[in-house]
């Protein structure tokens, strides 16, 4: 089956063709590198590498683009309040560069812990402030701005589509907000470059054609991905949230200075939620994959607990919902552990065929994840089954083949014999090793003799 995929912006399912195959662009908006990224970012980048591991399942060869956001950001989303890495600055007394470094790192960490691929090319915001304020010059040169004491805004009123991609009702708006607009022209109009305040000496600012400021948001994105990619290109991800302002924007800009849209497919993942309400940096219940490690959970049930959940469906959290994952992630690891690997690397056509249904109806992982079940369940002979499950975690991301069980807890008993056999060993007194070994046995454990040590398990 072809891949199908589910764009926002026509609002329907349809074939995934790239412009070049087999090359793919992909542009992923990263993070805000003002404060760790709580457990809601991250099922957004779980998406997104669920998306990035089925186009490579389907031979693509992608080109993976993410920013990270470490400027312009501002507290409220649209054009007000504090830049959100000044704040995070007063809030740690570290320097707005010291933060972004710090929370880029730790961002990172969270990756690497979740297994996410890597994009092929990460980009920083401030390193590409020059590519920004080309960009502006180009969309100024279109006819498409106006300057207020405070910055450079996009006149959203000169671009008949504007706000296509979130069925904006810009009339509506317009009509409900005469008031607080400021020197704005329309209530969606946006900024493209601040001047830095007059009162106050900003950490992050720059000289441009406008004055000493810093860019707005939407603008890197535009920016660095027409720089990476091409000002036309396969798929743009964010989550849900982004489709009403940040991207419409993206939109707006990219239409203006290349007249085109930007990209093919537009893709959004759903939020998480804690209750009724959706994971916030801003909010009270912020939980990291930290406090989960904390816990006691290995990362990756996270990862499990996301793939049981379609991407476009809102998902809520639970520690609940987090310890069923985590028994049902135990199990297909036991598994996996427990079959032989078969002498070749046969694999399950059947099954390959289901999964691969699964994975292109856009994404359909839980599905994928029932089909990981069958083919647990089934009779095919284990070697078969261990091939074909390690070509459906390329997908899943789970490592389901270096698991492997832990040292069991047991008794003090069993401790006491397993140090005497070690003792023996060492010793080269090879048959009382053998005697305590019988003695081990006959308690219901097997011991094995790895490169690291010997291993307990209990008797199959
Ligand atoms: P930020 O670091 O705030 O720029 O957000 C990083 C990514 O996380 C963006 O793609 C957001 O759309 C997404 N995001 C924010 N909150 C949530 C949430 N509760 N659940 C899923 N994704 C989220
Ligand atoms: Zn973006």
């Amino acid at each position: 089956m072809e891949l199908q995929l589910f764009d926002t912006y026509s609002r329907s399912v349809r074939k995934f063709e790239p412009q070049h195959p087999p090359a793919v662009g992909l542009y992923t908006c990263g993070p805000t590198v003002y404060d760790y990224a709580h457990i809601g970012n991250l099922r957004t980048y779980i998406f997104e590498d669920f998306l990035r591991r089925v186009l490579d399942w389907n031979h693509f060869q992608v080109t993976h683009v993410m920013n990270i956001t470490d400027v312009g950001h501002l507290v409220s989303d649209a054009d007000e309040g504090e830049d959100k890495m000044e704040k995070g600055s007063a809030r740690t007394g570290k320097s707005a560069w010291e933060i972004a470094e710090f929370y880029t790192k730790a961002f990172q960490n969270d990756m690497d812990r979740l297994n996410i691929l890597l994009p092929t090319i990460w980009c920083r915001a401030t390193d590409h402030i020059q590519d920004q304020i080309e960009a502006i010059l180009c969309i100024e040169s279109k006819g498409f701005t106006y300057q207020t004491s405070d910055g450079i805004y996009f006149d959203t009123s000169k671009q008949p589509d504007y706000g296509y991609l979130g069925r904006l009702d810009v009339e509506g708006l317009r009509a409900g907000m005469r008031i607080d607009m400021g020197e704005k022209r329309n209530p969606t109009d946006f900024a493209l470059w601040k001047f830095s305040p007059t009162d106050k000496q900003r950490q992050m600012e720059w000289d441009s054609p406008w004055g000493k400021g810093f860019p707005g948001w939407h603008i890197e994105c535009s920016a660095m991905s027409a720089k990476y990619l091409g000002a036309y290109f396969d798929i743009h991800c964010g989550g849900e949230d982004h489709i009403t302002v940040h991207h419409t924007n993206e939109i707006a800009q990219t239409e203006a200075c290349h007249d085109t849209r930007l990209a093919n497919f537009w893709m959004h993942g759903y939020f998480l939620q804690l209750g009724d309400e959706k994971m916030a940096k801003s909010g009270g219940g912020f939980i990291r994959l930290e406090t989960l490690i904390e816990r006691g959970y290995d990362p990756l049930v996270y990862r499990f607990f996301c793939l049981n959940a379609l991407y476009r469906v809102k998902l809520n959290f639970t520690w609940e919902a987090i310890d069923a994952a985590a028994t049902s992630l135990e199990r297909l690891r036991k598994a996996v552990n427990e079959w032989q690997p078969a002498s070749s690397s046969e694999v399950d056509p059947g099954f390959i065929g289901q999964f691969e249904i699964a994975i292109n109806d856009d994404l359909n992982m839980p599905r994928a994840v029932a089909v990981t079940w069958d083919l647990v369940r089934s009779n095919l002979d284990p070697g078969i089954k261990k091939s074909t499950i390690a070509m459906f975690d390329q997908v899943l991301g789970l490592k389901l083949m270096e698991w492997e069980p832990l040292v069991e807890e047991v008794s003090d008993e069993v401790l006491r014999l397993m140090e005497q056999r070690t003792q023996a060993r060492k010793e080269k007194r090879w048959t009382d090793a053998d005697a305590i070994r019988g003695q081990i046995t006959a308690l219901g454990y097997d011991v094995e003799d790895t490169p690291l040590g010997p291993k307990i398990k209990t008797r199959k």
